[in-house]
């Protein structure tokens, strides 16, 4: 009941920010802020209970809101969360923080409406860089815009604060050696996707059985007990894993972007709230991983003094996770050439006079890839492209594709182009039959009606997974080998060649 209190409150606090021109907010203003940083005050005794609620649920917020960047213009770059693949959005102040820079809009190039990226280097630390680098600027510059970062489409709900609030609700139970008594031990070991390794492990996590220095220094005294990682708190297992800034780091750089505000949450709360919340297979499998991928980097910074690596934990859990969600997963179309799919869909030529581009994008954090396919009504190559770089999540690859499918095709000179891709969410977001969109490809979709505006010939179709082998097989490699190329012409890369040919061979030709 509490928590669905603080559920309330936490929309309050977000009509606070978000409104700052209605009245109520203006009225609460005058009588405490008085000008003061919202953010920095300290309710007085004699304040409301909503106030002082507000006030209470303030920092819950704050962790999960995060600015859009259209020009730049009103985002503090220091103060204000606007980068989303760091920890809480922000970057870390530096002593001697650049006094030319304080608004976005300052390492924004005005002309080519593109980042600075010479001053960026100058100033930030390279894993801030390639995070700023990896925010896309939209074509057209609109006003910044403040989203709610925990529901897909940026704007704020109390459901989605309350699972929020559960994640990172406090443990009941006082010591975190002794093991819930109903723990969910039956869902714990039916949990699929997870390598028998891993599973093992939490097991032992959850019995507080790994060989962290506070536990070792129980039998042996002289044994340094600090924190490998920061240094600055005694290794007990739910500080190395959970609470040290170098695993938060890693938890919120991760694909699941956790933030475990609240110091008293455990591994035990945490696998719980997993298991019965609706964090969903993939996240456990997720979590699972990198829990296993920090004790390794742990116990390699330990034994062989080599230095953690965030990206490389992640990328390495990232990996485990997938190879063994792999029998589960949709993700794997096995391709084998001229053999007829049982399914129903697949590819279809275009009409005479018109091409269609087939487009996919792949994610392996922080690294996405785009590709588009153009074929002719004979379902013969026109040419192909690649594009690898980095961003922060699935559907920004997604719609990188079909951008990369706009601008290719203005290379060709025809009546009317198909851009096809079976991102459906894009699809549908870019035809306005999809109310919410994303928040994290706003800037994407944007653009991309605006192509479809300007550009009478395009259009722009959804198509299942099965029929867009060619696309798909195009992105895989081009992730896998980091191909950012163009092939024009009839010949395409190796990759391409069992799929294409499939599609003509499948059937499509017979009329
Ligand atoms: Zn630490």
């Amino acid at each position: 009941m509490e928590l669905v209190n603080g559920a309330l409150l936490g929309k309050l606090v977000w009509k606070f920010i978000s409104e700052p021109d209605s009245i109520w907010v203006q009225l609460l203003k005058a009588r405490y802020l008085k000008g003061a940083d919202f953010w920095l005050h300290k309710p007085p005794p004699t304040a409301s209970c909503i106030w002082k609620g507000l006030i209470g649920m303030r920092d819950h917020v704050k962790q999960n809101i995060i600015w859009l960047i259209g020009n730049g213009c009103s985002v503090n770059v220091w103060t204000d969360p606007w980068v989303p693949s760091l920890p809480n959005f922000r970057l870390v102040p530096t002593v001697e923080a650049h006094s030319r820079v304080v608004w976005v809009k300052d390492l924004i190039l005005v002309d080519s409406n593109s980042w600075n990226v010479q001053l960026i280097s100058e100033i930030f630390s390279e894993f801030e860089v390639r995070a700023i680098l990896s925010i896309r600027l939209p074509v057209v510059p609109g006003a910044d815009r403040l989203v709610w970062s925990k529901s897909n489409n940026g704007q704020f709900s109390v459901k989605s604060f309350y699972k929020q609030l559960i994640i990172q609700a406090p443990s009941n139970s006082s010591s975190s050696s002794t093991i819930d008594p109903d723990f969910p031990w039956g869902k714990f070991w039916k949990l699929q996707g997870i390598s028998p390794r891993v599973h093992m492990f939490l097991w032992r996590l959850l019995h507080n059985g790994i060989a962290s220095r506070s536990n070792s220094s129980k039998f042996i005294s002289e044994i340094n007990a600090d924190c490998p990682f920061c240094l600055c708190a005694i290794e007990t297992r739910d500080h190395l894993l959970l609470h040290c800034s170098f695993s938060q780091a890693v938890w919120f750089a991760s694909p699941l972007g956790l933030h475990f505000e609240d110091s008293s949450i455990t591994i035990d709360t945490m696998l719980r709230n997993w298991i019965e919340s609706e964090f969903g297979t993939e996240g456990i499998q997720l979590g699972a991983s990198l829990l296993w991928c920090l004790w390794k980097a742990r116990n390699r910074l330990v034994f062989d003094k080599i230095q953690p690596d965030i990206l490389k934990i992640i990328d390495a859990a990232c990996t485990l996770a997938k190879d063994y969600s792999a029998p589960f997963s949709e993700d794997v179309v096995d391709f084998v050439p001229g053999q007829n799919l049982t399914s129903h869909v697949r590819w279809i030529p275009p009409a005479p006079n018109s091409i269609k581009i087939n487009v996919d994008g792949a994610f392996v954090f922080p690294r996405y890839s785009a590709a588009a396919v153009a074929r002719n009504s004979e379902g013969a190559l026109l040419g192909c492209i690649t594009s690898v770089s980095e961003c922060s999540s699935p559907i920004e690859a997604e719609a990188f594709a079909f951008l990369l499918g706009a601008s290719f095709a203005s290379r060709f000179h025809t009546e009317r182009v198909i851009i096809e891709g079976d991102a459906k969410l894009v699809v549908q977001a870019i035809s306005g039959t999809q109310e919410d969109i994303p928040w994290r490809i706003q800037s994407h979709i944007s653009d991309l009606r605006h192509v479809l505006h300007r550009d009478d010939n395009l259009e722009f179709v959804f198509i299942k997974r099965d029929a867009n082998c060619v696309a798909h097989s195009l992105a895989k490699f081009a992730l896998d080998f980091t191909v950012s190329d163009v092939w024009l012409g009839p010949y395409p890369p190796s990759c391409l060649v069992a799929p294409i040919a499939t599609d003509r061979e499948s059937g499509c030709f017979d009329s």
